[in-house]
Order: structure tokens, then sequence, then C-alpha cells
């Protein structure tokens, strides 16, 4: 009883520090995951004369995100989406 109580504990635990170790990762570039639809790779493209400027396209399928202010949260965005 008490020692399966101990073992989902450290299993918890061990999610835990996945979490944290991911979180941790600085974000580049060189993170971008390719594309969802159809597996080409990506490019972060800037209008500056957009209040919000930074987008992701596929130059294959010309699919594109939604404009973001800050270029890190575009990419966490995208990353989490295309998993
Ligand atoms: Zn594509």
């Amino acid at each position: 009883m008490w020692s399966n109580g101990n073992r989902s504990m450290s299993s918890l635990e061990m999610k835990g520090e996945e979490i944290k170790t991911e979180a941790r990762k600085s974000v580049g570039l060189s993170d971008l995951l390719a594309c969802p639809f159809c597996g080409n790779d990506v490019d972060v493209e800037a209008d500056e004369e957009n209040e919000f400027p930074y987008f992701i396209e596929c130059k294959r399928c010309y699919i594109r995100t939604d404009n973001y202010v800050i270029k890190n949260h575009l990419i966490e965005r995208w990353n989490r989406r295309a998993s």
C-alpha cells in the first residue's frame, strides 16, 4: 500500500523535472518545427510596417500563422501547435 504510493509519487516528480527542463530551453530559429501539413521547412517573416510584424510561412503550401509582436511567442506557439 505505502510502497505503491511512493512509486506514483516519484513518477510524478520525474514528470515535473521533464517539464522544467523543457521550459528552460531557449527558443531560437533553429528550433522551428517543420510544416505540419507538408513537412517543408518554414521561415519566420517580419513585416516591418505591421504593428504585429512576425509570422511564420511555409514556402511550399503557403500556410501561415497569425501575426505576433514578439518573435519568441510566435515560435513557441508554432512549435506547440505543430507537434
Ligand atoms: Zn507546408
